[in-house]
């Protein structure tokens, strides 16, 4: 198939050398780490737990069972003792609910996930989310509710600094294959898509050797950010275009990363919960890594296990800089979502001094979305979210390349991003009135 493209986009600084030749190095856990495992993982209901306090629990064991369909289960991450189940920090929610275990030794064994009749029901049994960043729970979107003829894994991994998603191309690339050709043959789909960008080019020469054997495609993308977006993604690969407020589903299309590939192999293959995940650690930190880590390690170990920072960090950012979100907090936990810690020091931060909108229309050709950011963020400022929704703020993907290419360094994005969460508020008071 043709490289298609996508409109709009940016060119960042990829800033990824500094971990991409780094081997994933598992995060050795010590008897006493205590590991706080939020229960609201994934988009859709948070787990309910299934333990007390003081209870014995093992690696793998299942602490807090889905609750519902779009809802997931949430396994211990270590071998300890229950300390609790109270309001943990959440890095994008605050405080949720969590349990807090203690480990008591670093161990290599799991528990396995049960032996279930579906392979929807194994997906979800292990706990598998999103590992992309978006963490919805993968057994949903493994179960379409219309046909679909093409599976797109995404391995553009677009964002800068982060290599975890390289880095298990490169160390589990058969992994990821079998995990991709896995939901193949289980839900039917014709087409089998691999789509990396070309500054991975270590990566790309290992799948493009298993091309034939497994019957995929391998497209190579033209580097450019936001690629791995699920919209931009689909369209370059494709040239379908999904439509506003719609599922990739409404065009036929799955796409799942490439992480999440391999944890579909591993749930099905090794019956592995989902309890850990790879975490690239970067920025102004002594030694670079990238880490497999429990999920419910705080930060504040990682930056340990990296060395201690370098200089005095002023903004730690969970994910890419671009869409990555500030903690508050050195004892936030890595959740399924986290792909990424980033530190900055206060001469890494860019003049962020706004100034009024010179009409450039920069913003405008580098929105993916064909969107108009800065006149919606005239709406923004007026607080004018009938305005905003008429000019389609619903569609912003809260890619931030408006913010990144406006030089009056309006801070675009995260206005639109609260802009949004009121919106769905009216849109849900308009419906709860009309029902
Ligand atoms: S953040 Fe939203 S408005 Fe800005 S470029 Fe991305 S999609 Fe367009
Ligand atoms: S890039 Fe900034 S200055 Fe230029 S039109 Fe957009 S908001 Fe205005």
């Amino acid at each position: 198939m043709p490289f298609f493209g996508f409109k709009g986009g940016i060119h960042p600084q990829y800033n990824k050398s500094a971990t991409s030749g780094c081997a994933v190095e598992r995060l050795a856990v010590k008897a006493g780490d205590i590991v706080s495992i939020p229960l609201s993982q994934h988009i859709g209901a948070p787990a309910k737990a299934v333990v007390t306090k003081g209870q014995q629990v093992k690696k793998g064991e299942l602490i807090a069972e889905a609750a519902g369909f779009i809802s997931s289960p949430v396994h211990s991450s270590v071998t300890g003792k229950v300390l609790g189940i109270a309001s943990v920090i959440h890095p994008m929610a605050g405080r949720v609910e969590g349990i807090s275990i203690e480990a008591e030794c670093d161990d290599e064994d799991f528990v396995p996930a049960p032996d279930t009749e579906t392979f929807q029901k194994a997906v979800q049994a292990a706990g598998i989310t999103g590992l992309g960043g978006a963490s919805f729970p993968s057994h949903v979107k493994l179960s379409p509710p219309k046909e679909v003829d093409t599976l797109l894994i995404n391995g553009a991994e677009c964002e800068p600094y982060l290599t975890c998603d390289h880095r298990m191309m490169i160390e589990r690339s058969l992994d990821i294959v079998k995990g991709a050709v896995l939901i193949q043959k289980n839900l039917k789909i014709k087409n089998l898509i691999i789509a990396i960008e070309k500054n991975k080019p270590a990566s790309i020469a290992l799948f493009r050797k298993m091309e034939k054997e497994y019957g995929f495609e391998l497209i190579p993308l033209d580097v450019k950010y936001p690629q791995g977006g699920e919209k931009q993604l689909i369209k370059a690969c494709t040239d379908r275009i999904v439509p506003e407020g719609k599922l990739p589903l409404e065009v036929g299309v799955i796409v799942h990363n490439v992480g999440t590939a391999a944890a579909v192999y591993d749930a099905v293959e090794h019956k592995k919960p989902l309890f850990e995940r790879v975490v690239t650690v970067t920025g102004a930190v002594r030694n670079p890594k990238n880490l497999l880590v429990p999920i419910g390690t705080p930060i504040s170990r990682l930056i340990e296990e990296c060395g201690g920072f370098i200089g005095v960090p002023r903004k730690i950012v969970m994910g890419g800089p671009m869409m990555g979100l500030a903690v508050s907090s050195m004892e936030t936990p890595v959740i399924k979502g986290t792909s990424g810690i980033l530190v900055y020091r206060q001469e890494d931060l860019p003049d962020l001094k706004q100034t009024p909108c010179i009409r450039c229309g920069r913003c405008v050709d580098a929105c993916p979305m064909a969107l108009v950011p800065s006149a919606m963020d005239r709406y923004v400022v007026r607080e004018m979210y009938e305005a905003l929704e008429e000019y389609h703020v619903m569609n912003c993907i809260e890619c931030g390349c408006c913010t990144y290419v406006c030089p009056a360094r309006r801070t675009l994005a995260s206005g639109f991003r609260t802009s949004k969460r009121h919106i769905l508020r009216m849109i849900k008071e308009r419906e709860a009135n009309n029902a």
